[in-house]
């Protein structure tokens, strides 16, 4: 066998379970040894048959007495009987539906077993189906240690993946340890085969606890290696030299209807200073729902089109593209510039405030020749047969990662001229999840970061409370006195099915609550992230319309949309979101003039729950909160699980490791790039294997 055989060729179990363990993505030798299990059960401790009568689990090692099966009368069901027996005691097993095993574990045979007792009133004290394994000259895998718990599909067994793994540990030895033995010295690290061992069939926790970190410290090194060098590779692209046009600018701030925050200068002002460079900006503009974004985004985007160069904005949905083609031609109406829209369904473009209908065909012709300044529109903009004749600058609103293969994808819709002289627009994203500065740097590592740190003073404040079970009735009875005024409101809940997880409420019960008993008379209805987007986007442009009352939602609706009639915010089950989580969907209220309300209903009441939604009450920015969540929580509460995707290098790592990403920057900040090669060839050639930025040349 070697690292690269086959599944399908390891034993019988691998040609059984090559398919199932397909699915899983798992193909080789080499993907069981890095398929690492997700918990272990700690049978290690092996306890005397009479110790393990006054616990209620545990692990024994004892010999079959007696075993037999028999049917039950009532149920049909087939139960295994057995006596085991060890110097100190005797104790009853049972299983159920699962005769063969009288074949496996015969009397005399000597097992370990590892469960749970169970009193029955007829029987007395039971192991419950235990875990069984044969004594044999090998330390056992399924009992008595600690026992590895595999992420699994249907009709695959822990005890089947684990054997299978077990048959390809020895090959461990051939895993080459890529990490240089300094490194390794210094932060008090394992061998890599040692690791790989252990994190399967470990010897005891403190050799887990090892394993962990090694093969942590392998993740997350590779990912700050990943960041360092996208952000080499931008900076060796040229870019276009966007010449501030001072004057210009002042008068288009002077001309807006409000005055720019202190926090929104100073972003505009890194923005404008960063693009003014022949070298790409790769840069993420954090802020909270409502502070502005917009309009900093909009000043770049007017001293881009001054030097006729073209920028492209993209947005996750056609109502966000629309709206902000609606916000950007209104801000832009002094201007001889040509704004576009480009979606699935619509192509029109604005000048001077006027709109113009144009066909997709005309519009892309357009854009190839120069003839439009801006373009805004969802992924649809990444087409081949886009082509932009002067892209200069790319700006993505509310999405967490622009992936380097899309990046890679628009810098080819640029023209010919541009690909010859290795030219690369700049990068602007946007988003109002704010993330904790200690994790930054992982997460963004390879963006520079401008952050709106304060709200307009204009924005009333949404009044917020903690609603008690009790107030419930008089709450609803609020709803209804701003929905007679012509208001409407979001309800919000974590899940989407009942059945989701007990006891948690969900869109679809809500439902069947408000709609049932509470507001049978008004319009209800209902969204969440398992609705295909066409409808996703029909249902939010009727409850722009006001079609809508109310919408039950998930968190799905934190996401950009402007739906400035909408004045009440409830959210069931606040106890099961992330406070920055809910700051930001308190955000999606109080956008005009209406006096709005966020009401926060615990699922549990608690005094600690109470204490934790206070600090939303307090909180003066979303920032905050999220470290906070960090502290109380772990980064998972913060990105939630639908925006982990960009992270899903990381398989035994977490963004709560802080100590280790701490290691893995120090390590990666003092690496000497040029004489890596030389010096740590293996290293070099795991980066080249693990990193495939080739998309970006
Ligand atoms: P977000 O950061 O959530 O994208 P927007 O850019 O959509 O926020 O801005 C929200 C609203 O605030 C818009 O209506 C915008 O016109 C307004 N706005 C932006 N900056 C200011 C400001 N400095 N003072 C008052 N209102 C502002
Ligand atoms: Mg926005």
């Amino acid at each position: 066998m070697e690292l690269n055989t086959p599944i399908s060729q390891v034993g019988n179990l691998g040609r059984i379970f090559a398919k199932k363990l397909k699915r899983l993505g798992l193909e080789t030798v080499k993907d069981l040894l890095f398929y690492y299990p997700f918990r272990y059960d700690d049978y290690s401790n092996i306890l005397s048959i009479s110790d393990l009568k006054s616990k209620k689990s545990g692990t024994i090692k004892g010999k079959i007495k007696l075993i037999a099966n028999h049917r039950t009368a009532k149920k049909k069901m087939i139960i295994t009987e057995a006596i085991i027996c060890d110097e100190s005691d005797s104790i009853k097993c049972i299983w159920f539906n699962q005769p063969f095993l009288t074949k496996i574990l015969k009397p005399g045979t000597n097992v370990y077993l590892s469960g749970r007792l169970d009193y029955d009133k007829h029987y007395g004290l039971q192991l419950l189906s235990p875990s069984y394994e044969i004594v044999r000259k090998q330390a056992p895998i399924h009992t008595g240690r600690l026992v590895p718990i595999y992420p699994v599909t249907a009709g695959l067994s822990q005890k089947q993946i684990r054997s299978l793994i077990r048959k390809v540990i020895p090959l461990a030895q051939k895993v080459s340890d890529w990490l240089p033995r300094f490194i390794k010295t210094k932060y008090n690290l394992i061998n890599l085969t040692t690791a790989l061992e252990q994190i399967h069939f470990p010897f005891d926790k403190n050799w887990l606890e090892k394993a962990k970190h090694r093969l942590k410290f392998d993740e997350l090194f590779l990912l700050q290696i990943k960041t360092q060098l996208i952000r080499q590779k931008i900076k060796e692209k040229n870019a276009l030299s966007i010449r501030f046009k001072s004057k210009k600018t002042q008068e288009f701030v002077k001309n807006l209807p409000f005055k720019l925050t202190n926090a929104q200068r100073k972003c505009a002002w890194e923005i404008i200073r960063d693009i003014e460079k022949n070298q790409p900006m790769n840069r993420l503009l954090e802020g909270d729902v409502g502070s502005g974004k917009t309009v900093v985004a909009v000043i770049a985007i007017l001293n881009v089109a001054l030097n006729k160069y073209q920028t492209a904005y993209m947005t996750p949905t056609e109502i966000l593209a629309q709206q902000q083609f609606q916000n950007i031609s209104e801000m832009l109406k002094q201007y001889e510039i040509n704004i576009a829209l480009l979606t699935r369904g619509i192509s029109i473009i604005s000048k001077k405030g006027v709109i113009k209908k144009s066909s997709k065909k005309e519009l892309i012709e357009k854009i190839k020749k120069n003839e439009i300044d801006v373009v805004i529109g969802t992924h649809t903009l990444i087409q081949k047969k886009i082509k932009f004749a002067n892209l200069a600058f790319v700006i993505i609103d509310e999405q967490h990662r622009f992936g380097v293969e899309q990046r890679a994808k628009l810098i080819k819709q640029t023209t010919k001229v541009f690909k010859q002289k290795n030219f690369s627009p700049h990068f602007l994203s946007m988003t109002a999840t704010p993330i904790p500065r200690s994790l930054a740097l992982t997460v963004y590592g390879d963006l520079d970061i401008s952050i709106i740190d304060e709200l307009p003073k204009n924005r009333k404040t949404i009044i917020t409370k903690i609603v008690k079970h009790r107030e419930l009735k008089q709450t609803y009875q609020f709803i209804r006195e701003e929905i007679k005024k012509g208001r409407q409101a979001f309800v919000i809940c974590p899940l989407i099915d009942p059945s989701d997880k007990l006891g948690v409420k969900s869109v679809k019960e809500e439902y069947e609550k408000l709609k049932g008993t509470i507001f049978p008379d008004l319009n209800i209805s209902i969204l969440h992230g398992k609705l295909k987007a066409k409808e996703k986007e029909k249902i939010m442009k009727e409850f722009l319309e006001n079609k809508i009352n109310i919408l039950i939602s998930t968190t799905v609706v934190e996401v950009g949309i402007d739906i400035p009639n909408a004045s009440i915010m409830f959210v069931e089950g606040a106890d099961r979101f992330g406070l920055a989580q809910l700051y930001q969907l308190r955000g999606r209220v109080g956008r005009s003039k209406w006096q709005s309300y966020c009401f926060l209903v615990p699922e549990n009441p608690s005094e600690k729950a109470r204490k934790r939604l206070n600090a939303v009450l307090k909180a003066k920015n979303g920032l905050e909160l999220a470290e906070l969540d960090l502290k109380m929580r772990g980064p998972g509460e913060i990105f939630g699980t639908e925006q982990s995707g960009y992270l899903e290098s990381l398989k035994i790592a977490k963004l709560s490791d802080i100590q280790i990403i701490k290691e893995t920057q120090e390590v990666v900040k003092n690496l000497s790039w040029n004489t890596l090669e030389k010096k740590y060839p293996e290293l070099f050639e795991k980066i080249r294997q693990e990193i495939k930025i080739s998309h970006l040349d």
